[in-house]
């Protein structure tokens, strides 16, 4: 069976701006400090960027209880949200 498409956050992209907060109805996304993993994983640039803006990002904790509507793509100013399909 295929996997369903989930929510998946550019943490490059990403400025926790919590437009994805606000709009989604099930509760699915948490705006906090990105993860040292994560935040080692960008380039340079985007290093730069996270600290620029606190080094807040998006996380998905709500995974599951995601309907796939995709108001959370449309409503990020800063287009860092895609419904991706991944095992
Ligand atoms: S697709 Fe809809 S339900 Fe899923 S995380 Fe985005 S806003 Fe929430």
């Amino acid at each position: 069976m295929e996997a369903k498409p989930r929510p998946v956050v550019d943490h490059s992209r990403c400025e926790g701006k919590r437009e994805c907060v606000a709009v989604c109805p099930f509760h699915v996304f948490e705006v906090r400090r990105i993860e040292d993993g994560d935040f080692a994983r960008l380039s340079w640039a985007g290093r730069m960027k996270s600290r620029a803006h606190g080094r807040r990002t998006a996380y998905t904790p709500g995974l599951d209880q995601c309907r796939v509507c995709g108001l959370c793509v449309t409503a990020c100013p800063e287009r860092a949200i895609r419904l991706e399909r991944r095992p």
